[in-house]
């Protein structure tokens, strides 16, 4: 086997073509490449596993902080709740507009555990 044989593309394999960009603080990347060294992962190996283990694990019935969720299919998604921009939403309680990615974070400021309690108006952690 030639060197190059072990790394020649079989033809029906996809190709890792996209790319995928967050933005982090600087101590959350440092914590993060810390956390992926100790384990020997490249920061985008390490996202990349964490990506396809999340759609792979999404359509099972899980325990989330002692409660079961079931997302077989119907997962849940705050898009119904979006406006028409697509990443913010009206908060019902304070009407203000929220960006959709700091809406458990805005949810927990009122008392909810999360984005769905927040907007379908269920159970706040202190009832
Ligand atoms: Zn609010």
């Amino acid at each position: 086997m030639g060197i190059l044989d072990r790394y020649a593309r079989k033809p029906r394999e996809e190709i890792r073509d996209k790319t995928v960009t967050t933005k982090l603080t600087g101590s959350e990347y440092e914590r993060f490449q810390e956390y992926c060294a100790a384990r020997g992962l490249a920061v985008s190996e390490a996202v990349r596993l964490l990506i396809l283990a999340e759609m792979d694990e999404a359509p099972t019935v899980q325990a989330v902080a002692g409660r079961v969720r079931q997302t077989g299919g119907t997962r849940w998604t705050m898009a119904p709740y979006l406006n028409p921009d697509g990443v913010t939403f009206r908060c019902p309680v304070c009407g203000e507009d929220i960006h959709r990615s700091n809406g458990a974070r805005h949810a927990r400021t009122h008392g909810y555990p999360g984005t769905r309690e927040l907007l379908e108006g269920g159970k706040r952690d202190d009832e």
